[in-house]
């Protein structure tokens, strides 16, 4: 048996990725925005339907940022955040000068709860200063409780940034992630459920939003023959090069997803019989993930000598990569002076959970997974 790495996220390509990126040197599109970025914006528009617009950027963390900024998020504003997420849904919080305020997990869908979400709006009002944006994360694939936030955020008219990062082809109740927010945000990193190599997408139902977007993308260059500028512009436009990768991409999107659902089910099967490790599962059929990545809880057990940390080693010694869930935000170094409501939720999902390999496994990749967890759980 060879002992190639098995990696959390590869990529698939469909093979036609280098067809659309010959037409951008073809044409000499060799630059930000152009035809390939037209028309992926274009096929981003209709998978996800009527009245929606897309902006394509160079990152998802440029999307977030620059949904902050359509949203006049300035320095000393509060905005809230999920803190139970990957550092690039709060960074660009800072980046603006604003000052995160993070929000703890509910145990059904692992992401911001709407009670701590409530407590934190109205302490925060009683402090003297209404939250400006509620960023709220769509983790691993897994939809958050849409109804309950958008509930609590309608109550206190206050916008939602929804990071659908790791959720591009999750739906709740039929209706894709990303068209759920007032802003919704993409990411087609290499490890995400299609890539461009970088990128990122704004989601509205606005053809403002999507006209501030791309001005604000674009170097915010007002209307005049000379470089005239009145607000602070980013250089946050997708590549035409890049765009041709997501062209390709996109033709194998819901393949993607169907391999993810179907490792997700292989994992299922494999721990059925294994009491110390529950995989996530989604709470009831209204909440469809893409299954980005298969995640577990391992329960610790003294006498087995079983915990989260010896799972990881007996993958790692068979050259498998896993990793633990996203470290909360408000344990992080560079958040810890910002305030946090919340118990223990996100701490303890943090201290039990690990994510496994779910992209481009090959049988036997999953035969060698398969040996770790019988070895491991005799
Ligand atoms: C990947 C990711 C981002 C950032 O996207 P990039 O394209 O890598 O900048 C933001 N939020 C979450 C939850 C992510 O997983």
């Amino acid at each position: 048996m060879d002992n190639k790495r098995i990696y959390l996220s590869l990529p698939r390509q469909s093979g036609s990725e280098q067809d659309y990126i010959q037409r951008a040197f073809e044409t000499n599109w060799i630059t930000s925005g152009g035809p390939n970025v037209k028309e992926f914006e274009d096929t981003l528009e209709m998978y996800f339907g009527e009245k929606s617009f897309i902006t394509a950027l160079n990152s998802g963390t440029s999307a977030i940022h620059l949904a902050l900024v359509v949203l006049g998020i300035k320095a000393g504003d509060e905005v809230i955040c999920q803190s139970m997420t990957f550092s690039a849904s709060a960074n660009p919080i800072l980046y603006q000068g604003a000052v995160p305020v993070f929000v703890d997990s509910e145990k059904e869908t692992w992401n911001i709860c709407p009670e701590f979400l409530e407590i934190a709006i109205e302490d925060r009002i009683k402090k003297g200063k209404k939250p400006k944006a509620i960023i709220a994360v769509h983790l691993y694939g897994n939809p958050y409780k849409i109804e309950e936030v958008h509930a609590v955020a309608d109550k206190y008219d206050i916008p939602i940034i929804e990071d659908s990062a790791e959720a591009l082809g999750s739906c709740y109740k039929g209706k894709n992630c990303g068209a759920f927010g007032t802003i919704g945000i993409l990411s087609f990193n290499g490890n995400k459920i299609i890539t461009t190599s970088s990128g990122g997408a704004l989601i509205s139902n606005s053809k403002s939003v999507k006209e501030k977007a791309l001005f604000f993308a674009t170097q915010s260059k007002d209307k005049a023959v000379h470089y005239q500028h009145s607000e602070i512009g980013y250089n946050y436009r997708m590549s035409n090069v890049c765009a041709g990768i997501g062209l390709g991409q996109m033709e194998i999107l819901e393949k993607n997803i169907q391999e993810r659902r179907e490792i997700n089910s292989f994992y299922k099967e494999s721990f059925k019989n294994i009491k110390e490790v529950t995989v996530f599962e989604n709470s009831n059929q209204d909440f469809f993930s893409n299954c980005w990545l298969t995640t577990i809880l391992v329960d610790y057990h003294n006498e087995k000598d079983i915990n989260r940390e010896k799972l990881i080693m007996a993958f790692e010694n068979e050259n498998i990569e896993c990793r633990p869930l996203w470290k909360p935000m408000h344990l992080q170094p560079i958040f810890e002076e910002y305030p946090y409501y919340g118990k223990n939720i996100a701490e303890s999902l943090f201290e039990k959970g690990l994510c496994l390999p779910s992209g481009n496994l090959s049988l036997e990749d999953k035969k060698r997974i398969k040996q770790v967890v019988e070895n491991f759980f005799v």
